[in-house]
């Protein structure tokens, strides 16, 4: 967690990876180097193949926080520190788990991804997959509070134009705003959704991200575009939004358009949920996430991919922390079901 891997210092990325990298050195793990869009990725595996029963996944990059946040500390059985939770926390579990698979005589077919750039693009979970790494079961190990993620909305990055004339700004009459007929046209797609609200948070939002409109300060302006961040489910998909464009004549261009994760097949997921309640002793829940994650990459190709992590609050906020009780229950889980389920 000290190493500072935040997307501008690509330096500390890398070193981070060669720490990780340095972890198995003298063991039988296999460690695989890829550079994916500039940034690296690993892969950790006991066999040559890039096909494993399961794979771990998880990203070493996060996002910036306070200077203080990179001297994590431990107060009252939690551990302070930017990606405590998301997702340092569960990165060195995986670790030291693929460590101690690495000592057994036939280590089971169990791969670990780590990527760096998810809470950026997360283009290297997606290019490893498309050059054939797969799993039959994919956890990913994002902040859950141990509840078993299954799915979470779509993600699309949309920006919409409109079209209007220049005048000078004393005379609008003479000229048609483009800033106004922009946002009218943004009024009326977001009136034809219902969106999320906090009290039923499983509908769409259509977020405005950014405006702009280039003309001088006294010019009516001819043209403007705005940027927008929308969230997508079942019932509202990635496709019925742009054909709601076009069917509001709105002018857009396709910027990002990534489908929600669902899992419809749980045949691997079932019974990772069934040995996680015996072993923790309680009930776990299916949860879904307004957010997106690199599960998304697996799922997209057919795989079972779910997010599972431990407790810990405030990711991405001040005071990150993760539960050091559950970071070791976590581990236990992934060891038991390893042990249990993989190695066959
Ligand atoms: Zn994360």
């Amino acid at each position: 967690m000290e190493f500072h891997t935040v997307k501008e210092r690509p330096q500390a990325i890398e070193q981070c990876m060669a720490f990780i990298k340095s972890y198995f050195e003298g063991t039988s793990a296999n460690i695989r180097e890829h550079k994916i869009n500039e940034k690296p990725a690993l892969f950790v595996s006991f066999n040559k193949k890039k096909r494993q029963t399961l794979i771990f996944n998880g990203h070493i990059d996060v996002v910036e926080g306070s200077e203080s946040q990179f001297s994590p500390y431990v107060e009252k059985g939690r551990l302070f520190g930017r990606g405590s939770v998301d997702m340092k926390g569960a990165v060195a579990a995986f670790m030291v788990l693929m460590k101690k698979l690495s000592r057994m005589k036939h280590p089971p077919p169990v791969g670990l991804m780590i990527v760096s750039d998810e809470e950026t693009d997360g283009l290297c979970s997606k290019r490893m997959v498309s050059h054939g790494y797969a799993a039959d079961f994919v956890i990913v190990g994002e902040p859950t509070r141990m509840q078993v993620e299954t799915r979470h909305k779509g993600h699309m990055t949309v920006a919409i134009y409109a079209y209007g004339s220049a005048s000078h700004g004393s005379r609008p009459w003479q000229g048609k705003n483009a800033i106004i007929k922009l946002w009218n046209q943004y009024q009326k797609f977001a009136d034809a959704v219902p969106q999320a609200k906090r009290s039923s948070k499983w509908f769409p939002t259509i977020n405005p991200t950014s405006i702009i409109a280039d003309a001088p300060h006294n010019v009516t302006p001819s043209k403007a575009r705005m940027i927008l961040d929308i969230r997508t489910t079942e019932d509202y998909t990635n496709d019925s939004m742009f054909a709601l464009l076009r069917k509001l004549k709105i002018r857009y261009k396709r910027i990002v358009s990534i489908n929600m994760l669902t899992n419809p097949r749980r045949a691997h997921i079932r019974p990772f949920k069934l040995y996680a309640q015996r072993f923790l002793g309680r009930k776990l829940k299916y949860v879904k996430s307004c957010g997106g994650s690199d599960a998304k990459a697996f799922s997209d190709k057919g795989m079972e991919a779910i997010n599972f992590g431990p407790v810990g609050k405030n990711h991405h906020r001040q005071q990150e922390y993760v539960d050091l009780n559950s970071l070791v229950d976590y581990y236990r889980v992934l060891d038991g079901y390893v042990k249990n389920y993989i190695c066959k």
